[in-house]
């Protein structure tokens, strides 16, 4: 066959599996945001069929053929094509080291261990989920031997969801946070001084907070001509192309900052996507490229910009105006600080921008132990209380508000939490880089977020997954991830606002 030919093939099995995800994508959207609670079972069969047919057709041995000869190729193959192939050679390089038969077995264990996890929470009961997350643990570990690494097996699993971050990079960003942050709130708590937020927990009618998140979602630079915004029980972000990208948040009557968070986390990961290059749409390479570097953005809108004082002081107003009863007695000082009043929690999603890491750190010292075989699974609830009393001063009272609080490791998601941690590290880093060009306080102060946008597009956003975590910020910043820039920033923040 010649490479035309090939070219040919190959793009269109692309269009197919792309098409077909962007049904289930629009289904999944559907179940989220309003669909009637009936249409549930049909629902979940045409998801089954659909589904099913994408993943086929991305394991079928013709498609990897194609795939394969694009790759061998590059030079005479158009840069999107190529890229394309070499995304899902990726891909195909690691699940085929991974016996079939092995795989399917894992995927039934973890839906159960799923079901069992959720009972156990109910119950209050780790041992009813030990043996599930021990044969959870048993497969990720196979798998890593199957797929291979570097020095530590951990580096496998690490390597799936950010790639190219080590065991070595990681102990080195938590030994930084520990050697700063769990000192720092140590202070806070024994001598800070207290916040107001009572106005906080007042009742903001819901019809005025969804006016007033659309209206900051647009401020921030999310195109509303190419993407929109519902509601959901869990906000999530969904990119069906460059030109309908699809984000939702949630409204509570007496939690107004809650809605306004997940509308900047959101609308930081959709404008990641509105933003790559149009030439990747219809291909897997129009994705953000990994979790850590699609949580730096989100987070760089939720915190860094959506927690600053420079931008509360250009909206504080409009949302006073919004507001008048609720806020009539609140000054845009108190607003920036209750916000971000920082406070030990037992819940990691609960938690405020200084904390959050510290609850990222235990799970990564766990996950990592139980790899290594330095932690015994059934000490696992002891273990965790330890930690948090250690890091965070609290213990949990329960396994149920402890150990088993996240649904993560039931779903054999292990390697994925460091992501997490790792994009606030990326976001300060990058900001540092910014700022060299741009005045941050001052855009955010006079509410220019344009030049942000334009400055995230430019050596971030537009690239898709075409490089990796690593290029990325070496190219962008010109060093590899350095923890220092997070913790600085961490620290001249909240020393202002508790002493
Ligand atoms: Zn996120």
């Amino acid at each position: 066959m010649s490479i035309e030919n090939t070219v040919q093939q190959f793009n269109q099995k692309v269009s197919h599996i792309s098409a077909l995800n962007g049904a289930l994508g629009l289904i999944h959207w559907d179940g989220a945001t309003g669909a009637p609670k009936a249409s549930i079972d049909m629902r979940s069969r045409n998801i089954g069929i659909l589904g099913g047919e994408a993943f086929k057709m991305s394991v079928d041995p013709a498609f990897k053929e194609l795939v394969k000869e694009i790759c061998d190729n590059k030079d005479e193959v158009d840069s999107v094509t190529y890229e394309t192939a070499r995304l899902y050679l990726k891909d195909i390089e690691k699940t085929e080291k991974i016996p079939p038969q092995e795989m399917q077995a894992y995927m039934e264990l973890r839906s159960k261990s799923q079901q069992v996890w959720e009972e156990a929470r109910e119950k209050d009961d780790f041992n009813l989920f030990a043996p599930y997350l021990k044969k959870v643990y048993e497969y990720a570990i196979k798998f890593a031997e199957y797929t291979g690494y570097k020095d530590h097996p951990y580096n496998a699993v690490l390597d799936m969801f950010e790639e190219g971050i080590t065991v070595a990079d990681l102990d080195a960003f938590f030994a930084e946070l520990k050697e700063t942050i769990v000192p720092l709130l140590k202070r806070i708590q024994k001598e800070g001084r207290t916040l107001r937020t009572d106005f906080l927990s007042r009742k903001y009618d819901i019809e005025a907070q969804k006016k007033l998140n659309m209206e900051l979602l647009d401020l921030i630079g999310f195109d509303l001509n190419r993407g929109m915004m519902k509601e959901s029980a869990h906000p999530f972000t969904l990119n069906l192309n460059v030109n309908d990208v699809r984000l939702t948040t949630r409204y509570i009557e007496d939690q107004m900052a809650s809605a306004i968070f997940s509308t900047f986390h959101e609308g930081g990961h959709g404008i990641y996507e509105q933003n790559i290059d149009t030439k990747y749409d219809g291909t897997p390479v129009a994705n953000g490229t990994s979790m850590g570097i699609h949580e730096s953005q989100s987070r760089f809108f939720e915190n860094v910009l959506g927690r600053s004082e420079a931008l509360w002081q250009y909206l504080y107003p409009t949302v006073q105006k919004a507001f008048p009863e609720q806020l009539g007695d609140v000054t845009a000082e108190e607003f920036y600080l209750g916000i971000n009043n920082a406070k030990a929690s037992l819940i990691r999603v609960e938690a405020d921008e200084l904390t959050y890491s510290l609850h990222i750190m235990i799970r990564y010292e766990i996950e990592k132990g139980l790899f290594e075989g330095s932690i015994d699974m059934d000490r696992l609830p002891e273990i965790w209380n330890a930690k948090y009393e250690e890091y965070l001063g609290i213990t949990p009272p329960s396994d149920a508000d402890g150990v088993l609080q996240d649904v993560h490791w039931s779903d054999g998601l292990i390697g994925y939490f460091p992501s997490y941690a790792l994009g606030n590290a990326y976001a300060s880093q990058f900001v540092h880089k910014m700022e060299e060009e741009l005045d941050l306080d001052a855009l955010m102060a006079e509410g220019n977020y344009q030049p942000i946008c334009d400055w995230l597009k430019r050596e971030i956003h537009q690239f898709g997954s075409t490089q990796s975590p690593k290029e990325i910020i070496e190219r962008v910043t010109g060093e590899p991830l350095n923890a220092k820039y997070f913790t600085d920033y961490l620290k001249k923040k909240f020393e202002k606002i508790y002493f």
